[in-house]
């Protein structure tokens, strides 16, 4: 499931799991876990712990990873979840357009 192609920033929907059809930016990929963590998406409660006598403990919710092959790139356009198409430029740059209208993400 190389080159999905997602970056941090991008705006993508959650596509499987009880998350489905959520979306949210990405806050972060996690490049050697293949995961992404979507904002908004998928939190997860953890403890933490009394940092001194003045600051309390308690539980914080946080977002927790979400993997790459359940997020999907949001195309404002197609109102969907969609895959992506890279395109070469004359120059050598890659752009990334919607596999389903064409419009670019970069
Ligand atoms: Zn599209």
């Amino acid at each position: 499931m190389s080159g999905i192609g997602i970056r941090k920033d991008d705006f993508v929907v959650v596509n499987s799991g009880k998350e489905r059809g959520k979306k949210g930016k990405i806050l972060k990929v996690l490049l050697d876990k293949n995961r992404v963590i979507v904002e908004k998406v998928n939190f997860v409660k953890k403890h933490s712990k009394p940092q001194s006598e003045s600051k309390q403990g308690g539980i914080i919710e946080k977002e927790g990873t979400v993997h790459l092959s359940n997020v999907m790139l949001f195309c404002e356009k197609c109102g969907k979840g969609v895959r992506v198409r890279n395109k070469y430029l004359e120059d050598g740059s890659k752009v990334r357009l919607c596999a389903g209208c064409g419009e670019s993400f970069d």
